[in-house]
This record gives structure tokens, sequence and C-alpha cells, in this order.
């Protein structure tokens, strides 16, 4: 009597265990990092009416909008793209040269699941951009890396218009069907540095646009409705006027440092607006939450606020 007690009680234990949900169990599959370059706060969200960004005003009633978000490292270019794909801030050279020193989040995922390399794709009106596929990390360079399109045909090849990155990602989206995405956009940094304001501001205009065609895509795509993040960034602000103006960024003034998240997805909070100091290196370790892996690698916090 007492054993087919115990036997039952095992049993009972082994069916519990077998069909338990997973506390975590998200509806995310597919998570797409966009990165704006370099929108200075103050012509963005900041600006009373958000009068350049209508879509992602309107987008952010069904997500969660961070704003006081900061990149608190190197506030350049490909510095700030790898904060967000490493979690690390670090002084690495920006303009190609150069690996970040710790693997990305494509890589910690892609090896963690065994996922093929087109799972993960780094798409990128700049060229440069193409070194987030890798890392110094002898555990983990040239091992895992993400798939990448970046420039007019990879490092090296020059800057492309965004209107060819975004076209070229909704493809990428439909063809492969990628779980890991990151995209970068290179307006409003490109005008901005030619000191043409109109440009600068047509320039945010235009990526307001870009968001919201890969938003209408996402959700009139059954691979991608419902189960996909989004989260919306900068990789860094730019000079405030007091500091040397939109023209330029790379000091730690508060215009170059402020930048924004917006993120959406079918797991996180609606109308929601956190004020609370966040920052760059958050972005990987939510991910990560998000898509189950690891990322100890990283330096970031969990983004809480985001989580219903
Ligand atoms: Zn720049
Ligand atoms: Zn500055």
């Amino acid at each position: 009597m007492r054993f087919y007690t115990l036997i039952c009680l095992f049993l009972a234990l082994l069916f519990f265990k077998c069909t338990k949900k997973p506390l975590n169990a998200y509806k995310t599959e597919h998570v797409i990092i966009i990165v704006i370059d370099g929108s200075r706060y103050s012509e963005s969200w900041g600006e009373p009416t958000q009068q350049f960004i209508p879509h992602q005003k309107n987008l952010s009633a069904q997500g969660v909008f961070y704003s006081n978000f900061y990149n608190n490292g190197e506030t350049y270019t490909v510095p700030g793209h790898s904060a967000i794909t490493t979690g690390v801030y670090e002084n690495i050279d920006n303009n190609g040269t150069a690996l970040p020193g710790s693997p990305s989040l494509f890589q910690v995922w892609r090896k963690k699941y065994k996922n093929p390399e087109n799972s993960a794709y780094i798409i990128a009106s700049k060229d440069k951009l193409e070194v987030l596929d890798n890392c110094t990390n002898p555990f983990w360079n040239n091992k895992y890396q993400p798939q990448t399109n970046c420039g007019w045909s990879g490092l090296g090849s020059g800057y492309r218009p965004d209107s060819v990155t975004a076209s070229t990602a909704i493809n990428i989206l439909e063809n492969n069907t990628p779980n890991m995405v990151l995209i970068n956009f290179r307006q409003p940094d490109f005008s901005a540095h030619q000191n043409d304001w109109n440009g600068y501001i047509s320039g945010i205009q235009q990526t307001d646009n870009y968001i919201n065609q890969l938003w209408e895509y996402i959700q009139g795509s059954t691979k991608y409705a419902n189960k996909t993040a989004l989260f919306i960034t900068n990789d860094h602000g730019r000079h405030l006027d007091s500091t040397g103006g939109f023209a330029y960024h790379g000091d730690d003034c508060e215009g170059c440092r402020r930048v924004s998240l917006l993120a959406i997805g079918p797991d996180f909070n609606q109308g929601v607006v956190v004020d609370e100091p966040h920052e760059l290196i958050d972005i990987p370790t939510t991910i990560s939450k998000l898509m189950h892996f690891k990322f100890s690698s990283g330096n970031g916090k969990e983004l809480s606020e985001l989580f219903n």
C-alpha cells in the first residue's frame, strides 16, 4: 500500500512537471531593435507637440516609453550601437576598424539555441556597423555570428539611403523570418553632420515614416503579428545648443547622452511612461529575458516596467 502511494505520488509529480507552463512563457518570438542614428531629444520626444514623430507618438499608446533613457558610454555611432548589442560600454573605434570586445546578444542567443546564421540579422544604412556581427573575445571570435546587410555591400562600401535599408529590412523579414534583428537608419545623423537643419528635421520625419511602414508590415503578417517585440531607440543624441549645437556629438553633455526608448510587444504594458532613468545597456539584458537565454557578459539591468 505504502509503495503504491509512493508510485502514485511520483507519477503525479512527473505529470505536473511535464505539463506545467514555464512562469516566463512569453508570446514574443521575434525581436526587432530599430536604431535612429543621432536624433536629439529636443527635436524628437522632447519637442513639445512631438510634431516630427507622429507615428511613434501614436505607437506609444501601445507600448512603454522611457523618457529618461541614456547612452552612458561613448556617444558615437559604433560604441552606441555596440552598447545595445553587447551590453557593455566600450571606447571602440567609430570608423569600422575595430570589433567590440564582448559577444553580442545575437551570438549568445544563437549558441544557446543552435539557430542558423540567418535567424539573426544586422541591417544597417551605415556599412561600418558590420563590426557588430563579431567580437574580439577569443571564445566568441568568428563564432555564432548573425547575418549582415550593411551599407551598399558591406564594410567599406559606404552608407546607403535609409529608403534602401527600409525596403531591404522588409524583404529580409519576409524571406528569412529572422528572430533577432537590428536595423540602423543613418538619418537624422547624416544630414546633421552637414549642418543641414532642414535635412536633419526631415531625417527625423522620414525615419518615423519607415518605422510606421515596418510596423504596418509586422501587424499585417501572420509571421509577426502579436509575436514581435519592437525596441525603438538611438545610439546617441547631439550637442545641446549651449555645448556646440546639433551638427556634432560625442561628449558627455545632456544632449549627447539623452536618447529615448519606445518598446512595443505582446508581453509589454501599453500606454505606460517610465520616468526613472535607464540606459542603452539595459536593452540586451531585457531581450535575453524575453528570449530565454542568459546574458551574463552584459552589464545592463532588466527593464522590468515593460512586463505586464
Ligand atoms: Zn554622427
Ligand atoms: Zn554633446
